[in-house]
């Protein structure tokens, strides 16, 4: 069984013959100290000790287990905003997850900043995209309500889960909504 990588220019990178198990990009966007870094380790199960070799833009491969079959994510864990908008990362994502904080009000806002910014990079394509509001922990510091954060998906028109990375809450839910999203599309539009 081979692998091929997703091309980064094509929307529906899925294949038809079964041949080959695809891989999807997942790009995490959003402000500085959200916790794309805090979620994505969990995703792969890093630990303590390997954050400490740890420099600067990571990813990791792991295929998970959703529904019976199986799907291999590569996710990448970017970049600030600034970086973002002068490199590609708004092209190579098959899917994205854009976190903000939601005990911080200016990330909420940074949010909706990049997925304007995605629709624009991406027009005609139809990509998977979940919004996360982090840190549902620190409830005493709760600046975006639940609501806020949904109203925000529908206007959007994407998927929305509250996390904890901190208290590992609904992180293995956001990426197996990942795997179900990117799967959606893949059924609606065979090659
Ligand atoms: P990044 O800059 O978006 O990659 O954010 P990091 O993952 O580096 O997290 C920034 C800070 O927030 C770190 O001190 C994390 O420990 C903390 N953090 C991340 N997620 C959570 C969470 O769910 N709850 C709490 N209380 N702290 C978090």
């Amino acid at each position: 069984r081979t692998r091929q990588s997703a091309a980064p220019w094509s929307s529906d990178s899925s294949g038809s013959s079964g041949s080959w198990e695809p891989l999807y990009r997942v790009v995490l966007l959003g402000d500085s100290g959200v916790g794309k870094t805090s979620l994505v380790n969990l995703f792969a199960g890093v630990q303590e000790r390997d954050l400490l070799e740890q420099h600067g833009e990571a990813s990791y491969e792991r295929t998970l287990s959703v529904d019976g079959e199986e799907t291999t994510l590569l996710v990448m864990d970017t970049w600030e905003p600034e970086h973002c908008r002068r490199s590609q990362c708004l092209q190579v994502g098959n899917a994205y997850v854009i976190v903000y904080s939601i005990t911080d009000r200016g990330s909420f806002e940074s949010a909706s900043e990049l997925r304007i910014q995605l629709r624009r990079a991406r027009q005609a394509e139809d990509i998977p995209i979940i919004l996360v509001g982090n840190k549902t922990d620190l409830v005493r510091c709760r600046e975006v309500s639940v609501e806020e954060g949904r109203a925000c998906a529908v206007v959007f028109d994407c998927k929305f889960i509250e996390t904890s990375a901190a208290l590992q809450h609904n992180v293995a839910e956001l990426f197996e909504g990942v795997v179900r999203q990117i799967r959606l599309r893949r059924r609606a539009r065979p090659l």
